[in-house]
This record gives C-alpha cells, sequence and structure tokens, in this order.
C-alpha cells in the first residue's frame, strides 16, 4: 500500500549510493487549500516541496533548508522550506498564468536563479548557494545545483499534480578511507541510467518498496523506515513582532497613524496576526518593559 506523507530512505549497497524516496499527500493538500494556483504554478510549487524535503533530509541539522526559485517571468518565486523535524511550507508568487506546459525555465522567465539558504535556527549564521537556473525543469536545475556547489553527486526526481508531489533524490556516500563515489565511476552512472527511467506516473503511483524494486533490481536495496513529513508553518505572534520591531518605531507608527493598526497575514498559512495601538507600541519597547502579549493567532 502507497504511504502517504512519507519520506524512506534507502541504499543501494553495491553501489556506494544513497536515496531518498518522497510522497507528500496531506502535507500537500494543507498547502493548496490556502492559496489558489493555476495547475502550472501547482505543480512547479509542489516540485520544489519534494525537492525540498528530499533534500533537507540529507543534510543532520536542527534548522531549515529554504528552497527558492526567483526570475522576471509569469512565476516570480517560488520559495518551499522544511525542517529536521518533516515541516514543510511553501509558496509561489506569479503575475499572470502561464501556458499549459510551460516548463518551469518558461515560467521563471529571465535571470532565473536557484537559490537554496541554510538557517542553523540557532541564530547562528546562514548559509547561502545561488546559481542561474539552468535546464528546463527543477529536477535539471537541482542537479546543476548539486555539481557546482557540493561535493558529493546528488541528483533527483520531481514531481507533482493536484493531489500529491512526489520525488526521489540518489547522492554518493561520503568516501571512507579513501574510496568515494564519483561523478565519473561507474557506480553512479549505473545508478542514475536505472533511475532515470523512472516515470511521472511511477513516482505518483508506486510505493517506496516497489518503485526501488523496479528500478533497482539487480542491486542490493536496503529500505529504512519511513518518517513522516507535515505541512507547518513556523510563524508566530512572536516572530511578527520581531518584524515589526525591525521595522522600526517609525515606519509603525506611520502604519498606525494611517491604518489605526498593524495587521499582518503569514503568506504561508494566512494566519492573521492583529496588533492595535498598544500591542504596536509594546513591540518597539525596549524589551524587559512590556510583558508579552499572549498568542491571539487565529
Ligand atoms: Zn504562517
Amino acid at each position: 500500500m502507497l504511504e502517504t506523507d512519507t519520506l524512506h530512505r534507502f541504499m543501494l549497497e553495491e553501489a556506494g549510493v544513497r536515496g531518498e524516496w518522497v510522497h507528500l499527500d496531506a502535507a500537500w493538500q494543507a498547502l493548496l487549500e490556502r492559496h489558489e494556483y493555476p495547475p502550472v504554478v501547482r505543480d512547479l510549487l509542489g516540485q520544489a516541496y519534494a525537492a525540498v524535503a528530499l533534500t533537507a533530509a540529507t543534510l543532520k541539522f536542527d534548522g531549515s533548508l529554504i528552497l527558492q526559485v526567483t526570475g522576471t517571468g509569469p512565476v516570480h518565486m517560488i520559495v518551499a522550506q522544511a525542517d529536521g523535524q518533516g515541516r514543510l511550507r511553501g509558496l509561489a508568487r506569479f503575475r499572470e498564468t502561464p501556458p499549459e506546459g510551460a516548463t518551469l525555465a518558461q515560467c521563471a522567465g529571465d535571470n532565473a536563479r536557484l537559490m537554496l539558504t541554510l538557517d542553523p535556527g540557532d541564530g547562528g549564521e546562514r548559509y547561502q548557494g545561488v546559481v542561474e537556473l539552468e535546464g528546463e525543469t527543477l529536477a535539471d536545475a537541482m542537479n546543476v545545483y548539486f555539481e557546482r556547489s557540493e561535493q558529493l553527486p546528488t541528483r533527483l526526481w520531481l514531481t507533482a499534480s493536484g493531489e500529491s508531489a512526489a520525488g526521489m533524490l540518489l547522492q554518493a556516500v561520503p568516501g571512507e578511507g579513501g574510496h568515494a563515489v564519483t561523478r565519473d565511476s561507474e557506480e553512479w552512472n549505473r545508478v542514475t541510467i536505472l533511475a532515470e527511467t523512472t516515470s511521472a506516473s511511477e513516482l505518483l503511483q508506486l510505493d517506496a518498496g516497489t518503485l526501488l524494486g523496479r528500478l533497482f533490481a539487480e542491486e542490493r536495496v536496503r529500505l529504512f523506515d519511513g518518517t513522516q513529513v507535515r505541512f507547518h508553518c513556523s510563524c508566530s505572534r512572536e516572530r511578527v513582532g520581531e518584524t515589526l520591531r525591525r521595522l522600526g518605531r517609525e515606519e509603525i507608527r506611520s502604519i498606525l497613524a494611517e491604518q489605526g493598526a498593524v495587521d499582518v497575514t503569514c503568506e504561508f498559512c494566512n494566519a492573521h496576526y492583529h496588533f492595535d495601538p498598544v500591542d504596536a507600541e509594546a513591540v518597539c519597547a525596549p524589551e524587559g518593559t512590556q510583558p508579552p502579549t499572549p498568542d491571539t493567532r487565529q
């Protein structure tokens, strides 16, 4: 039976290649319930959603990974975020509905870039990698990104529909004792050529065991227990307050003068945060002089 909202790690033991398989269902629906997207934009965002879930799972960390595609085309921003606990969120911004069948490259338009940001989440320094968007699909662009910026050979396969988003990742295992699988090695070629035969419908319809058995029939595949992934937005009244504080007292007062209150809606989850003049002043006050306001998130 197909496991929904699950990420599986696996190992192609003879090849020295590890992998991940992900299937996003309720986690994907939770995002789609909050925003309406034309199918082309929806599917691109779904691919980014699967890509960030897969890539975050290759990292050992407590922070979060943010994948962003920006450009000057009809879809000028796609962003997806995952943390170390399998929590995901994402959104896309578009100026116009791209034509049916438009690729990521066509949607993002000129000057398109792919950016990955690793936020350690403990106030530590963010790491950011940026490449020009190359290839037609997000998987192509991710493959280029990994070629340019990572030591470890990595490949992704991504797909999405109105029901689910799914994907697979292969990555060479870091070499120990001098032996490492490289981009030119026979093992890497063998398994990526096999993986290349996977189709979007197989990614969407087959469970991890069946898909891996089909793709890697001759390989020794070790499939690990799945972990759950879900939609979760990390916004909070406190974080919105921090953002407002950074705007500065003058800016806040000018918003208050104009609108009588400060209202902020989270673009990821549509949660609404209302700061009346007293709340807004409290946000600006030096730390410790005002008690924190209770969380009134709806
Ligand atoms: Zn939110």
